[in-house]
């Protein structure tokens, strides 16, 4: 809806959906290394460079968390499909903590 002067209405009440980055096309899965020779740690980033920490370095997630990650708005959000249906699906299947895993079978 547009107000008088043509612009996008803000008032209360005008509520958009939340953004989850986890149904974002840029959302990525990434290995971090840990100390202990093969193992590895599961982070995300956001491959349109949208996360940032203050001092302006990228910022990555713990993967266990990223079904929290959401904005209100964002230029380069590309959906994947239906959020809340894949968000609900999503919390089931994370871990509930930090995991260490291994690339050896
Ligand atoms: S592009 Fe935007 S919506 Fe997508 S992962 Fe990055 S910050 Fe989240």
């Amino acid at each position: 809806m547009a107000n008088s002067q043509g612009a996008p209405s803000t008032s209360a009440g005008t509520r958009k959906e939340k953004i989850y980055c986890a149904n974002c096309i840029n959302c990525k899965l990434v290995r971090s290394a840990s100390d202990e020779g093969d193992q590895y740690y599961l982070r995300v980033r956001c491959a349109a460079g949208k996360w940032r920490k203050k001092l302006g370095g990228e910022k990555v997630y713990k993967y266990f968390t990223v079904a929290r990650r959401n904005i209100d708005e964002c230029d380069t959000y590309e959906p994947m499909g239906d959020a809340r249906e894949f968000i609900r699906e999503l919390k089931k299947s994370l871990p509930i903590k930090d995991e260490v895993y291994s690339s050896q079978p």
